[in-house]
Parts: C-alpha cells; structure tokens; sequence
C-alpha cells in the first residue's frame, strides 16, 4: 500500500491516514483535495479493511462521481463486488427516497415511491397554473420570478408559512401564496422537484429513527467534495448521515464558493467545526495542477476579494507560458480566433500528447452560439455541456412525459403536456373544466378524469377522446406487468364504471382519505395554520379551496362536498379482485394483440416506448408532416428509445430511467474524451484541462450586469473568474470583444474590459495579436470605431502572429461545406444545435 501514500505530500496523507473522527480540509484550487478523496477511500477499503459499500462519497455532478469510481477502482486495482456509493446530493436523496419515502406516509396519506421529478419546465407550469388560480398576471409577476423566489426559500428550509410571516410588501406575500399553492399542488400530482429531494431526504431522515439509524449503519464513513458550494438542506443532510460516530471528511475552497444564488453558505464551514468539535483541519497549500504564472494571475484576481481569509498557493512549474489575452473587433471575430487557436494546438499537440484537451469557458450559455459556428467552420468536433439539451427537446419531453405518465398516472403536469399531443380532440375547454374540477375537488388531473368519465360529465365527445387516451396510459401499464396491474385494479374499475355505474372505494393515495380528519393536500409535517389574511382576493381563494384557519386541519379535500370512491369497503374488496382478474386478462390481450412479448412476462423499456410511440400517433402525426424538422423530431424520439435499450441492458427500470433523465444536468453531459468542450464557468468547476480559453471578459457580461451593484454579488463573480482560470494546466488565454451585440439592440455596443483583466498583473500578460494599435490599455477598444468593413477584420489586421488569414475571418469566402455535417446545403450555419447533439449522444 505504501505506494499510494507515497504519491501524496504530507499534509495529503494527513487526510487520508485520519479516518476515524470528522476532518476539514480546506485548501486552493488544483491543490489535490480531490485527489485526497480518492485516496481516503482507496486507503479505506485497502489498508483498513474497510467494507466498501460501507463508504458514502458526494461529489457535485454524476459525471464527478463517475470519475471519482474509476479512479477508486485504478488504486485498488481491481474492481470488487461491493462498491462505495459514490453520488451527487441529488442522487443519494433520490435513492434515499425511492426506498423510504413511505415512511413518511401517515394514514395512507404522503408521497409514494413512484414520485415525479419535476424540472424547471414542469415547475413553470405549475406556477402559471398558482398564478391563474390567483388572479395574479403572469406579466406583473414572472413565473421565472416567483419560482426562483420559491427555491430560494427551500434552499433556505423556509416555507410558506415561514414567507408569508416574513414577508414585507404585497410582492412578498402573493410569492408566499403562490408558494402554497406550488407546494400544494406538486403534492398532489404525488411529485417533487429538485430543491424537494432534499428537503424531503432531510424530513425523512429527521423524522424517522429507524430509517435514518438505518442509513447510519450502512454509511460509516462519509466524505463530501466542493464543500463550500453546500447549501442548508445539504449541510443538515450531511449531519444526519455522519450520525454520532461523524467519521466525515469534507473538502473545500471558500475561494471557489460559486453557488450562493443556490442557497449555498459560507457559514456551513464555519459551523462544521462548531457542529464537530473534535474536527481536524487541514490546509494544502502545494498547487499540482497549474504553471506558475498561471496560479499568480488567479491569484492576483481573486486577492482582491474582501470576503476571505487568504491563502498562498506554491506550484513547483516554474513560469510557463505568458497568460494570452485577444481583443476582438466583435463577438464573432472572438469566436474565429478561438477556433483557429483550437485548430492549431490540436494538430500541433495531437503529435505530442495522446489526448490533447481543452475548453472554452462563458459565463452565460447564450455565449455559447458564436463558438459553437467558429468550431463548425473549422470543421473541429466539441461538446457542449449545457445549452439545449437533448432531455428538453419538446418531443423527447413528450414522449418522457408519456412515460412519467404511465409510471404516476397523478402527475398532472405530465398529464397536460400529452393529453392532446398528438391532437386527439380533447380541447382547452375540456382540460379547462377538468382542472376546475381537480382543484375544487382537490382530486389530481388524471382522477378528475375518472371521474367526468364515470359520472358522464363532459360532452361524449370529448368523453370518448378522454377515455382512448385513458385507455392508452392504461394499456401501457398493463404492460409493465402485475406491479402496475396491481395498482391498476382501481383505475380499472373506472372504466368499468362507466357503463356499469359501480361504486368502489379507489385509489390507494386517496382511499382513506374520507374519514381522517387530516391534511390531505400538503406533507404531513407542514403545520397548515397558513392564514390567508384580510385581503379579499385571497379569502375568496381560502373558500374555494375551503381552507379553514381555525385549525391547523386543511379540508381542501372535502369529502362531505365530493366523495366519488365512496362506498363500502366489502363490496370494494369483492369488486378489487374481479378487477385484478379482468385486469390480468386485460394485460395478455392487449399484448397479444400488440405483439410485443410473450403473455405474462412485462415489457421492457424499449418496448413501452416503441407502444408509446405507435399508439399515441405520435410518430405517425409527424411522419405525415413530413417536414425534415419532423423528421429529426422522429430521430431524436429514437434516439430516446436507444437510450432506453441502454438503460434495459444496465438492468434499468422505468422509475429509474425516468430519474436519470431528469438528474441529467447539465454538468452531466461533459464527455471526458471529448477533445473540445464548450461550457459555462459554473460547469468547470473541478475539471482541468491543458489549454483554457475564457472567453467575453467584459463588463456587464463578466461580471455579470445583475452584480455590478452588488459587492458580494461582485465577489462571488471574482471566485467564478477564478475558478475558470484555475482550470487551466499549462495555457490559459483571456478573450474579450469590443462590441457585441446585445438583446434588444440592432447594433453591437461598445464593451468595457472586465475588472478581472485589470486584476491581472499586465508581466504576466502576452498580447496575441489584438487587431489593434493600442495594445497597452485593456480599454483600447474605447478609442477604436467599429467602422465600415468590419468583416474584413482579417485582411486589415496585418499582424504576423499567423491567426488572421483572410480565409478564416472572412464569412462571404468560407466554403459552406466546411460547416458541420447536416447542414452543408445551408446557406450559413443556423446553429450548432443539431452537431452538438450528436456530440452529446455519442454519435
Ligand atoms: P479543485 O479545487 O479545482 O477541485 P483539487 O484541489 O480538487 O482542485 P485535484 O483535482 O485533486 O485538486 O488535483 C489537481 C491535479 O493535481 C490533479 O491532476 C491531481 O492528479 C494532481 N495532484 C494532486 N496531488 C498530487 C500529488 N501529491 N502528486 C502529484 N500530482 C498531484
Ligand atoms: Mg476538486
């Protein structure tokens, strides 16, 4: 084992040797604290005798954790059975909460297993939903506004109460309001969403001994990466995992901090020493990672912060190349030269190196564009993490919301998103009704549903749509087999009801319902005592959603008022196993007819999708519209079904499949072999990488404009710029235009240099060929016109640093061919879109 410590510095192997008890370890970028991680856990396994599946790391992206496996399995040098969990903190909450979610279910009542995970999508639309419902205007009140509101209070374990109480103008209020109903209504459509995992892990582990004592034992040794971007949730979640025996090692950088819009705290290192008194600290102060002139301009730029304690990084890489600076006419000319810098450290380090990397890094993914058509030009292939992708496809979405369906046929935003896609007749008016229904009832969408069927209380019409596209969710449950035959004993019966008017006792979320006299519509642990307040519009809500606020009891569920399950529990019982019977014949029907499988056996996620597919129309609506972006809509849907068979082979269900496409961050679609990765600086956090381009240093785009005004807005920025220039290894180049276009003007405006160019000491600064006379100032580009001819950029420049060629710069001569490969009949590059895809998806 020796070797192992042997590649470590002392104050490392510090923190790798102390296993028992809580460390900190706070130290630089590229200083091996993740590195330190790795080692603890190999040191774990190997040396210690450690069970490895007793191990629990938290990284801050899949792909982290993925690396962080690999690199465990290289030290120890083989791969055993038994695996330390290694997860981001959205993960292990998702595991934690498919196993144990139940727990937390009084009288019938709570969340199940088969939750949803709601996105920043589906979360819009439940807030546009609380705002109509409110009479509030989406256009005096944002739904982005009023959502990031609402995951600022959950990342701040406030909730509606808690912000209505605080809450010191109107604004504040109706965001509490909505917030309610936010939360009311994700309850019922039995889903959470991302900022939920976590509370709802915390509230799962705080409120159960036996599960969380559970956890304890499983877990005895916990360590933690990126500590400093820790939030609330995450920093109690760490707490009740470590336990009493707080064999807890967590990692950071305060300097790196970049996630306090998130809700991330700085108070969470300082209160780990407090919450851990025996806490041993470590500092490393060695950088392994970046040349020296490197470290000292990241250094320079982030001394200037007021919010830190300080701290010198050494490297023992000499010097090393000058850090490059490019000062482009505009926004497209800087995309040109990274492209053509690109093109040639790829031929000239692809003789060198094996895999020579690098990265263009932004600040805001809208950046993104000019780059990504600089690099189809040059025919060069990247990978975009970010942006658009595949998962947020309308068509993708579609069909995920179809699947999202079939696993919780309560979720109602996945409901409204296919209910009539493709057209199936069922109209605005329909779902509008519907909803109505739903919310006076306090039913979800797809219950309501039941209900107009069997009470025959919409136009036949639209009946007989709303029961084919029942029928269809049901068939596809059927196929999943006798777990969801099972819990489709109720909903059968449904239908059932429909010529047979059966009365029966439903739905296992709401079955018992009727007669505790408790909180139907919201988590059990929320005291609903939630007064509404004088304001009329609001108790004309209170009545219709029959809060009462003379107890902490929430009737929004009002049995007296509606009660269609009602009846008696014999005759329910009898009536369930008809069903089961006819629900079990039902489901070899529908597969024989369908031809997908041999009777009995359930259908695999290929399968489903391909039924999906087929039965919806989906694909068959856009076959006749024939158009090439139909067809591409019909690729992608494909695409998914592939992804699907990847998911089978890895033995992959369809809960499980549903939430590793909904925890596909961003973040996760970095490809480690991609050669070019384009990313946002938030995204490149952890990563390094031989050449780094940092590109739009200028005022108002970075720093961002919302934090020119902000002094810790402002720091937190400087730690972004310096957590993007830490990426670098051995070449890191800064690049900003002079003008650039900007929303909402016709005309590029002129740019102001960054701050952070200012910050960096101008010794270890190489002009590479600024299109410019006045190469001393970073501001040159004030003095400098944007005048006519501006696209001949290239030809007038007449510098001799090789990036100018004419052929590069100049649009009108380019050979169209060389632009990406689906869109060489195009006349100019519409977007990288569809190449960037591809990349993701590993074509
Ligand atoms: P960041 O703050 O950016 O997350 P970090 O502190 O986690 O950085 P690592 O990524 O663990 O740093 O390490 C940076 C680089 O230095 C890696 O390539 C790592 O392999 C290398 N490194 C770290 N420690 C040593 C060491 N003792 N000997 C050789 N290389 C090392
Ligand atoms: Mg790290």
């Amino acid at each position: 084992m020796q070797h192992l410590l042997d590649q470590m510095n002392p104050q490392q192997r510090e923190g790798v040797l102390q296993v028992d008890g809580p460390v900190l370890l706070l130290a630089g970028a590229g200083s091996g604290k993740t590195r330190v991680i790795t080692h603890r856990i190999a040191y774990l396994i190997q040396e210690r005798g450690v069970a490895a599946d007793s191990i629990l790391a938290v990284t801050f992206t899949n792909k982290a954790a993925k690396e962080m496996g690999e690199r465990v399995d290289k030290l120890i040098g083989h791969t055993s059975l038994a695996k330390p969990l290694i997860a981001t903190f959205h993960s292990l909450c998702v595991r934690i909460l498919r196993r144990d979610i139940e727990a937390m279910r009084v009288n019938g009542i709570g969340l199940t297993k088969s939750f949803a995970i709601y996105d920043e999508n589906d979360q819009q639309a439940v807030v546009k939903q609380a705002l109509k419902r409110l009479g509030i205007d989406d256009k005096q009140l944002k739904p982005r506004v009023a959502l990031g509101r609402i995951s600022w209070a959950k990342n701040h374990m406030i909730d509606p109460q808690e912000y209505f109480l605080a809450s010191a103008n109107p604004l504040e209020e109706k965001i509490a309001h909505i917030f309610e109903s936010y939360k009311k209504e994700l309850f019922k459509n039995n889903a959470l969403d991302f900022d939920d995992l976590l509370l709802e892990a915390v509230r799962l582990l705080k409120s159960s001994s036996e599960v969380r004592e559970r956890y304890n034992r499983r877990y005895q040794y916990l360590l933690i990466d990126e500590y400093q971007d820790t939030n609330r949730p995450q920093y109690e979640l760490m707490k009740l995992l470590a336990g009493t025996r707080g064999n807890v090692c967590v990692v950071g950088d305060e300097d790196q901090s970049i996630y306090s819009w998130r809700g991330a705290d700085i108070k969470n290192i300082l209160e780990f020493e407090k919450d851990f008194p025996e806490t041993k600290v470590i500092r490393l102060e060695q950088n392994y990672r970046s040349t020296q002139n490197i470290l000292e301009a990241a250094g320079a730029v982030v001394k200037n912060n007021v919010q830190r304690k300080g701290k010198e990084l050494f490297t023992t890489r000499e010097g090393g190349s000058m850090i490059g600076y490019y000062e482009a006419p505009d926004g497209e000319n800087e995309a040109l030269f990274i492209a053509d810098r690109i093109q040639t450290y790829l031929r000239e380090a692809g003789q060198k190196e094996d895999a020579p990397r690098c990265a263009v890094l932004y600040r805001t993914n809208s950046q993104s564009r000019l780059v990504e058509e600089a690099l189809r030009r040059y025919q060069i292939q990247y990978h975009m993490v970010g942006g658009f992708s595949f998962y947020e496809r309308a068509e993708v979405k579609d069909l995920l919301s179809y699947l999202k369906l079939v696993q919780n046929p309560r979720d109602s935003i996945a409901l409204g998103r296919v209910v009539n896609s493709p057209a199936r007749g069922i109209g605005k008016t329909t779902m509008e009704t519907l909803e109505r229904m739903a919310l006076s009832t306090g039913l979800s969408t797809w219950d309501a549903i039941e209900r107009a069927i069997q009470e025959q209380l919409l136009p036949a019409r639209a009946l007989t749509a709303l029961a084919g596209f029942r029928r269809l969710i049901l068939d596809a449950r059927a196929m999943l087999g006798s777990e969801f035959a099972e819990t489709l004993a109720a909903d059968a019966a449904g239908e059932e009801a429909v010529d047979e008017s059966v009365e029966f006792v439903g739905q296992e979320e709401n079955a018992s319902t009727e007669d505790e006299n408790v909180d139907t519509s919201f988590d059990t642990s929320f005291n609903f005592g939630f007064d509404f307040g004088p304001s009329e519009e609001i108790s004309t809500i209170a009545a219709e959603n029959s809060v009462g606020s003379d107890s902490d009891v929430d009737t929004s569920f009002d049995a007296a008022a509606f009660n269609p399950f009602a009846a008696s529990t014999q005759k329910h019982e009898t009536r369930v196993s008809e069903i089961k019977a006819d629900v079990v014949a039902k489901v070899e029907t529908s597969t024989r007819v369908d031809g997908f499988r041999a009777p009995g056996d359930p259908a695999t996620l290929p399968e489903l999708i391909k039924f999906l597919n087929d039965r919806s129309g989906y694909i068959k609506t856009l076959e006749t519209e024939g158009t090439p972006e139909a067809f591409s809509r019909i690729e992608n849907l494909k695409e998914l079904a592939n992804a699907a068979q990847d998911a089978q082979e890895r033995g992959e269900t369809l809960a499980t499949f549903l939430d590793h496409a909904a925890l596909v961050s961003d973040v996760d679609q970095y490809n480690a072999d991609a050669r070019v990765t384009m990313m946002t600086l938030h995204a490149a956090k952890g990563l390094e990488f031989p050449l780094v381009f940092l590109c739009g240093m200028e005022e108002g785009l970075f720093p961002h404009s919302r934090t020119l005004q902000d002094p810790s807005g402002l720091e937190e920025e400087r730690r972004l710029c310096y957590v993007g220039m830490t990426r670098a290894m051995d070449t890191l180049i800064l690049t900003r235009a002079r003008y650039r276009r900007r929303y909402g003007s016709d005309m590029p405006e002129a740019s102001i240099a960054s701050r952070f160019l200012e910050e960096v000491p101008s010794r270890l600064v190489e002009d590479l060929g600024s299109p410019s006379d006045t190469r001393s100032a970073w501001n040159s580009g004030r003095e400098y016109g944007y005048g006519g001819g501006n696209k001949k950029w290239g030809s007038r420049r007449g510098n001799d640093d090789g990036y100018g060629s004419e052929k590069h710069y100049n649009y009108e001569d380019e050979d169209q061919s060389a632009i990406g490969p689906s869109s060489s009949s195009a006349a100019k590059p519409k977007s990288g879109l569809q190449f960037g895809i591809k990349a993701n998806t590993g074509a």
